[in-house]
């Protein structure tokens, strides 16, 4: 046997970095030995699933046997109905994540470009990389704002997806209504706009869009959404797009039958009729926010004020160190160094004691 071998992979593929997610909880804890960490690292709803949801997946088990409905009607039906469009509208796709690709599969070629305000989710690359397609970043201006002129400059013959994450992940800031409108109206036609959405729940400034009425007013705008974030069920893997009906069919080329399993379908189903744990999870999330604030502040601590579930905060040149220190003292956040923000982490907002313990833990290691 031989480690090495003369099988060539596709050139697109040289370009492409694995995927580095936060470091899961079971390793640090056997790392360094702890007795408590938390994780504070992905976005993901500290309140845990939509109760909902969960009931939901025990009734879909003794049907296991067999496949998944590839049309996902049910579930296409509760989210036209939620978000008053038709389903013809709607995709329903592996996480938010599957549909990234199939789109970068759907619509670029070799040599096409997208644009995407940087930096961002690293999906969006991904999905070009893969396609041999070129990234063209646009930078944020100063507090992480978005620069509608920049973008529209960045437009050329070969621009294909332009892609505008609102609230931004890892910044947490968005891009006002009125902003997104004027970017809609000087974006040619053969450009499809990708609006990811996957915070929108928890955006609550008063000229925030979350893109559903571009899709209604016919503008050539996918909408992303996703099941892993404020309903909870990330480990479920389901999100989906609303866009035009002539948009959707042509992904649904790319798309395999059976691509979203029987339980995560009844899951979502069930939670986007779950007001409650939606309305639950705004609630603690807002309230996380206010103390987290309050304790960057009185730690000496800049942050980027955020429309979403996470905090973009300024440790300064020690920050990978002080990363470090955290994570020995069982707290793991996310190093900005990824998204060429060295001094940088990315804090998701937790449970009331779980921000409690992160505020502990940041004390200690900047040494106050
Ligand atoms: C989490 C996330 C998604 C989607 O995640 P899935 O789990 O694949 O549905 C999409 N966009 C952004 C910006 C995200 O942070």
């Amino acid at each position: 046997m031989t480690t090495t071998n003369h099988i060539k992979p596709r050139k697109a593929l040289e370009k492409i970095k694995p995927y580095s997610p936060g470091k899961p909880i079971w390793e640090l804890q056997k790392e360094l030995n702890l007795d408590k960490v938390i994780k504070l690292a992905s976005n993901e709803n500290p309140l845990g699933p939509s109760p909902k949801g969960v009931e939901a997946i025990s009734s879909g088990l003794a049907e296991l046997h067999r496949y998944p409905d590839a049309d996902t009607v049910s579930l296409k039906e509760a989210i036209a109905t939620k978000l008053d469009v038709t389903k013809e509208q709607v995709i329903v796709t592996n996480g938010a994540d599957e549909l990234i690709t199939l789109l970068s599969e759907a619509f670029l070629d070799e040599g096409d470009e997208i644009i995407v305000p940087s930096p961002s989710f690293s999906e969006y690359d991904f999905g070009a990389d893969l396609m041999g397609a070129t990234v063209v970043p646009v930078a944020f201006d100063d507090g992480f704002e978005f620069n509608v002129d920049q973008i529209i400059d960045a437009i050329t013959d070969c621009t294909k997806l332009l892609y505008i994450c609102s609230p931004n992940n890892p910044t947490g800031t968005y891009l006002e209504r009125n902003e997104f409108e004027r970017l809609l109206g000087a974006v040619p036609e053969r450009v499809l706009v990708v609006f990811d959405g996957a915070y929108s729940h928890y955006a609550t400034a008063r000229d925030y869009t979350d893109g559903i009425e571009f899709v209604r007013a016919g503008y050539n705008v996918l909408v992303l959404q996703t099941f892993s974030k404020v309903y909870g069920l990330a480990g479920l893997r389901v999100g989906f797009g609303v866009a035009p009906a002539s948009i959707i069919q042509t992904i649904l080329k790319v798309k395999e039958p059976f691509n979203v399993n029987s339980l995560a379908q009844a899951a979502a189903t069930a939670a986007i009729t779950d007001d409650e744990h939606v309305k639950a999870s705004k609630e603690s999330n807002a309230a996380g926010c206010r103390d987290l604030y309050k304790a960057f502040s009185e730690l000496g601590l800049n942050y980027v004020e955020t429309m979403s579930n996470f905090i973009l905060v300024e440790l300064g040149p020690d920050a990978e160190e002080l990363y470090n220190a955290l994570l020995s003292q069982g707290v793991i956040v996310r190093y900005g160094k990824i998204w060429g923000l060295p001094e940088y982490v990315r804090i998701t907002v937790g449970t009331k004691e779980e921000n409690d313990f992160l505020i502990e833990a940041l004390r200690t290691v900047l040494g106050k």
